[in-house]
Formats: C-alpha cells, sequence, structure tokens
C-alpha cells in the first residue's frame, strides 16, 4: 500500500557555505534528476537564502534556519515570517537541538515562533530529540512528546509541519540511529499525533528522520512505514544530496 504521505528531504546547510560553495551545490541540484515524488527543501544560512532563491530551479523550495516570533521592529538580529515570505522562502526550520542547547531555546519558545509561522502562512520542521543520557534513562518518548506538546497547546492545524526527529547523539557525529531506533520513535510520535491532534492529522503528517543520514543508509531508513523522509545536514553540502533525494525511487 502506498504512503499517504509525500517523501520529504531537507537539507540543513547549518553555518556552512560561502556565495561560491553554495552556487554550486545549487548548480548541482538543478541539473540532477531528482524524485518527482519527493517534496526537497533546502536551507542554507539567512545571509545566503535570496542567492540560493534566486538560483535554484523551481519544484525545489528554500527555509530559513530560524524565525522570530514577532512581525517586525526593534529586534537586532532577527528576521520575521513577512521577510521571508517577501523574498519566496516558503519554509523554515525551528527547534533544531543546536539552537535548543547552544542558544537555550526553551519548548515554549520554539512553539510561539511556530504559532507565528504557521499563523503567517509557511511551513515549518519542527525538531526535536533527546540527548543520550535521555536515551539511557528511557525518556525519549516522554522528551520528544514534550517538545512536541508545546507547539500542541497553540498550534491545532499541523499540516503545514513536518516534524524531524533528530536523536542529537546521533546529530554530525556518524552514529545514525537503527532502522529500528529511529521507527520505534517515529511510530510513537504517530501515535501521540493521533491522540493529541486526531486521526487524520496522524495520518498525513510527515515524521523524517535526522542525524548521520547518508547515501549508504538512506534506502534502509526510507523503507520504514513511520519515516517519510530525512532532515540531512553535512551530506546535504555533498553532491551524494542526491541520493539520498532519491532514496524511495
Ligand atoms: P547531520 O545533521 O546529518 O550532519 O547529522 C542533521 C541535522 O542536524 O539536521
Amino acid at each position: 500500500m502506498s504512503s499517504p504521505r509525500q517523501f520529504f528531504v531537507g537539507g540543513n546547510f547549518k553555518m556552512n557555505g560561502d556565495i561560491s560553495s553554495i552556487k554550486s551545490i545549487v548548480t548541482h541540484l538543478n541539473d540532477a534528476k531528482t524524485d518527482s515524488n519527493t517534496e526537497v527543501v533546502i536551507a542554507p544560512p539567512a545571509l545566503y537564502l535570496l542567492l540560493t532563491r534566486e538560483h535554484l530551479r523551481s519544484g525545489i523550495e528554500v527555509a530559513a534556519q530560524n524565525v522570530f516570533d514577532k512581525p517586525n521592529g526593534a529586534f537586532t538580529g532577527e528576521i520575521s515570517v513577512a521577510q521571508l515570505k517577501d523574498s519566496n522562502i516558503t519554509w523554515t526550520l525551528l527547534g533544531h537541538s543546536e539552537r535548543r542547547v547552544v542558544l537555550q531555546e526553551t519548548d515554549e519558545f520554539v512553539a510561539r515562533k511556530t504559532k507565528t509561522a504557521i499563523d503567517g502562512g509557511i511551513g515549518v520542521i519542527l525538531c526535536c530529540g533527546e540527548t543520550l543520557e535521555q536515551r539511557e534513562a528511557d525518556k525519549t518518548i516522554e522528551v520528544v512528546t514534550s517538545q512536541l506538546s508545546a507547539v500542541a497547546k497553540t498550534v491545532q492545524d499541523w499540516s503545514k509541519i513536518v516534524v524531524a526527529y533528530e536523536p542529537i547523539w546521533a546529530i554530525g557525529t556518524g552514529k545514525v540511529a537503527s532502522t529500528q531506533q529511529a521507527q520505534e520513535v517515529h511510530k510513537a510520535i504517530r501515535e501521540w499525533i493521533g491522540k493529541e491532534l486526531g486521526e487524520e492529522a496522524a495520518k498525513k503528517t510527515r515524521v523524517i528522520y535526522g542525524g548521520s543520514v547518508s547515501e549508504k543508509n538512506c534506502k534502509e531508513l526510507a523503507k520504514e512505514e513511520d519515516i517519510d523522509g530525512f532532515l540531512v545536514g553535512g551530506a546535504s553540502l555533498k553532491p551524494a544530496f542526491v541520493d539520498i533525494i532519491n532514496a524511495k525511487a
């Protein structure tokens, strides 16, 4: 039976790249044969959003790595949803663990930003995930669902939210979660969505996996019933990103 959810692959460039390397990634993607059944979104650093949008072919969307929860005003260093829309940037990442950990973003702040983005009409790749200590203490599902609960308190329509499950111990470490570990958490997230937001939302919400995804492990992960795509960091900067986009092809 085919999935009711379109496969989704995001590329998170983080704070990497420059004008020249980002142009060459974009050119590579423009020329690549990518599975038309997969939705693709790339997230360059804020400074290069416009450049990326200008050079990237239509059919691939561009995401910011963050957005602020206020409409405009005296918020030095921040970018608003309206400014993203004005620049044709249709998605944003939110709640990435690097922001939760390094910049100390709370679940509530992530939830406020998610609400502002969704109300403003842009899609959100909403990241969640546990530390190694939390996994070892058997707290994975509790941690992940409480991160998501903060959002469910203020946003009821999740049709423009893609949940990215990213175990912190797997990010940038080369230690990918096993297919069973990932599937187990994805299934639990889907059950939680069903309970909190209804069966229709559970059926339709994409839950993607992130954490050391590569061209080597993506096909196995993509076979799991509740893994609807990937959020890719390091490998999204390499030509092999195309193989990950085509994991289902
Ligand atoms: P990684 O990063 O693929 O380099 O592990 C994933 C992410 O942080 O989104």
